[in-house]
């Protein structure tokens, strides 16, 4: 299996359009040791020609532009995309499929909850029923993807998307509204994709223990990451993702998990990691951990 990251930050990007914080003034310098990332997207296959989306962000054109293997090959019209599987509904998971709107054929798999938000967005239907099968994704129930990959989706602990957020807004609860992905490889080695997680379940624990490889939510340092860098109100709690840092953190939650290869992916902009040069990167990658950026490819 080859898996691209086409984008390795979080929603809205690194550097966000209207974010000048103490890390995102780096990027805007254009300091080489705070190299530029999309929103999270990644693209798998097995037998490198088909290709499946995982998450389809609102930069998805640049990411395409900026990988050859996913440049149309024959004429007039062809794409090597086959599929878009969605994890959630959020904003930067779900805008770059109107990128995808001109009348190509392919699958778009999300669980009933989410196709059922994409249902309630009339401007989805800018993507041709003729063209675009929507299917629906059923939890642990494998799913084989055109390109040779099997997927099963699980759900984690999450909530909503932000623009559906009501007054009895529930945060954690594992329903069909956030989901991972389970990535089975040709010889059945196990990779995850998990890129937003409120917290690690000991189910969660147990089902990643092991793998070959996980790309896991890397979207906050610090639960008051967002408040201390003076970029926003919500703790990285009320948000639905645990943070990396900390007792209660990604990093001290895998320690003990035995994951081959562990990749941090959808890094929000105001997150230390993304600086090559920081305390907090050099602390990750003591503890085993990689940061995605935006090109970096895994062959399983
Ligand atoms: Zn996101």
């Amino acid at each position: 299996m080859r898996l691209i990251v086409l984008g390795a930050a979080a929603g809205g990007g690194f550097p966000q359009w209207n974010s000048a914080c103490a890390v995102g003034r780096r990027a805007w310098q254009r300091d080489p040791a705070a190299r530029w990332r999309t929103q999270c997207s990644v693209a798998i296959s097995a037998d490198g020609e088909r290709w499946s989306l995982l998450n389809a962000s609102p930069d998805l054109r640049q990411q395409i532009l900026a990988t050859p293997t996913l440049h149309p090959r024959h004429g007039p019209r062809h794409s090597p995309i086959a599929a878009v599987v969605l994890t959630n509904g959020d904003v930067d998971h779900v805008a770059g499929l109107l990128i995808l709107r001109e009348s190509q054929r392919f699958d778009l798999y999300a669980t009933g909850a989410i196709l059922e938000v994409l249902e309630r967005n009339p401007i989805f239907n800018v993507l041709n029923p003729e063209f675009v099968r929507r299917r629906r994704l059923r939890l642990e129930q494998p799913l084989a993807l055109d390109g040779g990959t099997t997927i099963v989706p699980f759900a984690v602990p999450g909530k909503v998307p932000l623009y559906l957020e009501g007054e009895a807004l529930e945060i954690g609860a594992e329903t069909e509204d956030v989901i991972g992905l389970e990535l089975w490889t040709e010889h059945r080695a196990k990779a995850f994709f998990v890129p937003g997680c409120a917290r690690l379940t000991p189910a969660l624990a147990e089902r990643l223990a092991g793998a070959a490889l996980v790309l896991f939510d890397g979207t906050l340092w610090t639960d008051d990451e967002m408040i201390r860098s003076g970029t926003g109100v919500k703790t990285g709690a009320r948000m639905g993702h645990m943070s990396v840092s900390g007792p209660e953190g990604t990093l001290a939650a895998f320690a003990a998990l035995g994951v081959r290869r562990k990749v941090l992916i959808h890094i929000n902009n105001t997150n230390p990691i993304l600086l090559d040069d920081s305390p907090e990167r050099a602390e990750v990658e003591a503890a085993g951990w990689e940061v995605a950026f935006d090109g970096m490819e895994i062959t399983l």
